[in-house]
């Protein structure tokens, strides 16, 4: 008997066969349909220079090749597989840009990533759980990681001078040149103006709301930090 397209089935990947075949070529759909992809991936060499350029693939079990392959050959098993384990191996560097066809795996990557929080799969939860107080702090003060997030306890492997640093924050601080970063509770003085268009940009973009799929908790301060504080411009969402 010949074996039809009726007949096929595309092979299971071990651990998501519950996951209807559907919803895999929706997940795939959308981040093709992403207004970069046509950009990141025209076909694949299979020449493995994107490997060999990759420091993620020197100490995970992770290939930029496998991603652009899985993406080129459209095998929505193995790309949902990858949705759910690979793309968090990658430290967006970008060094596979270096790829001679043109392919940016790593911005592959990012699509996947962004698709992976929007529809909150498990692995973008797992991924993000540990850096809820980092997007709290961007997201609220909009600036990075905090002088006063600088504590012994919270990270032991900063080694014995957290200590000493964490102690005397305030006086470091006023010790730097630009007045801008005589903060401890941001990175650096974000201005009223800035914080205001960014609080925007995450509402408009639906930033904000990616984060509600992965981690509701912190969606709903945030909301709440939010809207406050744009209330008190007069700016009603
Ligand atoms: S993505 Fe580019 S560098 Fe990587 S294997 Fe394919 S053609 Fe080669
Ligand atoms: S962006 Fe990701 S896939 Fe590309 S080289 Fe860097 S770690 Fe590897």
């Amino acid at each position: 008997m010949t074996m039809t397209d009726a007949h096929y089935k595309a092979p299971q990947v071990a651990g998501y066969a519950d996951v209807p075949l559907e919803e895999k070529q929706r997940l795939f759909a959308e981040v093709k349909n992403d207004i970069r992809f046509a950009d990141y991936l025209y076909g694949c060499y299979e020449c493995g220079i994107c490997v060999a350029a990759c420091p993620s693939a020197r100490f995970y079990d992770f290939s930029p090749r496998r991603i652009a392959q899985a993406a080129a050959r459209e095998d929505v098993e193995l790309f949902y597989q990858q949705m759910q384990e690979d793309i968090w191996e990658c430290s967006q560097c970008f060094s596979c840009l270096r790829c001679p066809r043109g392919n940016n795996p790593g911005g592959i990557i990012t699509i996947m990533r962004e698709v992976a929080v929007g529809n909150g799969l498990a692995s973008a939860r797992e991924a993000l759980k540990a850096y809820s107080r980092i997007i709290y702090k961007i997201m609220s003060t909009g600036t990075q990681v905090s002088p006063d997030m600088l504590q012994p306890d919270a990270f032991p492997d900063w080694g014995p001078e957290t200590s000493d640093v964490s102690a005397h924050l305030d006086l470091w601080r006023r010790a730097l040149p630009p007045e801008t970063l005589h903060t401890t509770s941001t990175g650096w003085a974000v201005a009223d103006k800035t914080l205001i268009e960014l609080y925007l940009i995450w509402h408009h973009t639906g930033a904000l709301d990616m984060i509600a799929d992965v981690d509701p908790g912190l969606h709903a301060i945030l909301a709440e930090v939010m809207e406050e504080r744009l209330e008190e411009e007069g700016i009603e969402l």
